[in-house]
């Protein structure tokens, strides 16, 4: 095995980097050359309080094995906070060259019970929380020419799960804002991907992982590092990264079908063939997955004689 990928003369910012992913995160950043700029005001599970301890901790550990980090405990629940997380990179180590966006919290409730304050509380930190720090960051990367952004969406943002309503909204909110940072960021080679993770860390309290195959942060870190290395040319995908296995996740469509018009029994009539993805499409993206939708909508239309050209 050959040297892992190096990140000198890099800087990084890991939000959430106090605990769990983060931590992981921020080490293996640092033990391979990166400036580490460790957030984390290091509250409970439900973003409650604070601990400075948290982010001290982990830039100590980082100082003992020879890496170079700087703590900041500010919330990147605010504007403020979120700006003051970056400025942390730009004052102590000159630049920002990689955004990771981890911080997250957990308040559970059925969506018949979630109090407004509890819906706001999540979004906050995983969704307004990527904005507040993507937003100061993007213009100085496409500045710069170069950038990596890795923003944090989860098993629940694709799929749901019960209790999290606050939660699955945010992280698939996410997904769009790292979407639309790709795009924007392809022609300054500012890349934008998303990772899902999955890691036993005090996020899985109440859970019994007793028969869990091995699961820790470390399976999941260096597919951020990955995502975060110059080499790295992907962007505007998402990875997932579970007990060892590592793949990509992406929206896919079925073909379709076309009808010059429906009516609505129309729509049952052919709700088979509208939903079979035997042969599914996938529009990457960038460079215009955007595009590319409409205009393979359009290519069926015109097919058909109906629009012209
Ligand atoms: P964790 O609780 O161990 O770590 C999250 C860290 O974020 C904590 O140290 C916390 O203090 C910090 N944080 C909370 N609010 C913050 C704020 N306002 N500003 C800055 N930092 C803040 O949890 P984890 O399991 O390591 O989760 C990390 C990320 O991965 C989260 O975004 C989580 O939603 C996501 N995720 C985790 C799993 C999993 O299986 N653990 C699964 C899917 C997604």
């Amino acid at each position: 095995m050959g040297e892992d990928l190096r990140f000198d003369g890099r800087v990084a910012v890991v939000t959430g980097g106090g605990r769990g992913l983060g931590r992981s995160y921020a080490t293996l950043l640092a033990a391979h050359g990166a400036k580490v700029v460790v957030n984390d005001p290091g509250g409970s599970l439900d973003g409650a309080g604070v601990d400075d301890s948290a982010a001290h901790q982990v830039v100590r550990e980082i100082a003992e094995a020879g890496g170079h980090a700087v703590a900041s405990t500010e919330s990147v629940a605010t504007p403020e906070g979120g700006r003051a997380v970056i400025d942390t990179a730009l004052g102590h180590f000159g630049g920002i060259d990689i955004l990771v966006h981890n911080a997250g919290i957990v308040r559970r409730a059925p969506l018949s019970e979630m109090t407004y304050d509890d819906f706001e509380a999540v979004l906050d930190v995983h969704l307004r929380g990527a904005f507040h720090v993507v937003r100061p960051a993007f213009p100085l990367m496409c500045e710069a020419g170069y950038g990596r952004i890795v923003l944090t969406s989860s098993i629940g943002g694709l799929y749901g799960n019960d209790e999290v309503a606050n939660y699955a909204a945010a992280k698939a909110g996410v997904v769009g804002l790292s979407n639309v940072a790709a795009r924007e960021g392809a022609a300054h080679n500012v890349t934008s991907n998303v990772i899902v993770p999955a890691a036993v860390t005090r996020m899985a309290e109440g859970i019994d992982t007793s028969a869990y195959p091995p699961m820790g942060p470390e399976l999941v870190a260096p597919v951020v590092g990955y995502l975060a290395h110059e080499s790295c040319s992907v962007t505007g995908e998402m990875f997932i990264a579970l007990a060892g296995r590592v793949a990509m996740a992406a929206v896919t469509e079925s073909p379709g079908v076309y009808r010059p018009s429906w009516s609505m029994a129309e729509v049952g009539d052919e709700l088979d063939e509208i939903r079979d993805r035997t042969h599914p499409v996938t529009f990457p993206v960038v460079p215009d997955g955007h595009g590319d939708h409409i205009r393979y909508s359009f290519a069926m239309a015109r097919q058909a004689g109906q629009v012209h050209a």
